[in-house]
C-alpha cells in the first residue's frame, strides 16, 4: 500500500541458507535450533541490503542491544512493538505456512490460503519452516526474553517506540499500524 520495501533479516538468512554455501550451512545449523546468528553476519547482510535506499521496513533487526549499537548509523524513524502473550505466539507459529517465493505468511487455522499449499499473493509453494517445531519456537521465545526485550526500553527512551496489541485480528492490527504512517 505504501510502496515501501520490506527487508526481513530472517529472509536474508534463509536466502543464504538456500544457496548451500559454507556460510549458508553454518547459518542453517544455528537458525534451525532457534538461536541467533553472529551479529557481524547479519549486520553485514542488512547494511548491504539497505545501501542507497531511503525508505524501508526492517523486520527482525536489530534483535538485541549489541546489534542496535552496531546499527547506529541506520536512521530509524519508528519502532513498532507488537505485544503478544507467549501462548499465542506458540499457537501462531505452530501451523504457520511460509511462501518459498515471496515470504508471505499464512496459517493452517487462522489464515488459510485460498488454494491448499499455494500462496495467495504469488502462487508460490508454501512450506513449514525448519525452526517452526515446538522446541525451536520455545528457544526463540527464550532468546527474545533474554536479548530482544531490552530493546523496548532502549527505543522507548529515544521516544520512537509505538506499542501495538498483537492479540487481535490481522485487519485490526493492520489498521492500527497504518495510522502510524499516515
Ligand atoms: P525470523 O524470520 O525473524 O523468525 O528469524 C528466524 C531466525 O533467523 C531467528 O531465529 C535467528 O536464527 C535468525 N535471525 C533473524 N534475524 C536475526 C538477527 N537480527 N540476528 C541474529 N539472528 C537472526
Amino acid at each position: 500500500e505504501f510502496n515501501v520495501e520490506k527487508i526481513v533479516a530472517g529472509d536474508l538468512l534463509r536466502e543464504e541458507k538456500a544457496k548451500g554455501t559454507k556460510l549458508g550451512t553454518e547459518i542453517a545449523r544455528i537458525m534451525d535450533k532457534g538461536e541467533l546468528i553472529p551479529h557481524k553476519i547479519i549486520c553485514d547482510l542488512i547494511k548491504n541490503k539497505i545501501k542507497n535506499k531511503e525508505n524501508y521496513i526492517l523486520d527482525g533487526f536489530p534483535r538485541n542491544l549489541e546489534q542496535a549499537s552496531l546499527a547506529k548509523d541506520i536512521q530509524i524513524e519508528k519502532v513498532i512493538y507488537i505485544k503478544i502473550p507467549d501462548e499465542i505466539v506458540l499457537d501462531r507459529l505452530n501451523g504457520r505456512l511460509t511462501c518459498k517465493n515471496c515470504g508471505g505468511v499464512f496459517h493452517l487455522k487462522y489464515n488459510k490460503p485460498k488454494i491448499n499449499g499455494k500462496c495467495d499473493n504469488c502462487g508460490g509453494e508454501l512450506y513449514i519452516r525448519a525452526d517452526e517445531t515446538k522446541d525451536a519456537i520455545l528457544q526463540r521465545i527464550k532468546i527474545y526474553k533474554e536479548q530482544t526485550m531490552s530493546l523496548i526500553s532502549y527505543y522507548k527512551k529515544m521516544g520512537i517506540l509505538f506499542e501495538i496489541n498483537g492479540d487481535r485480528t490481522i485487519e485490526v492490527i493492520y489498521k492500527d499500524i497504518r495510522k502510524l504512517f499516515k
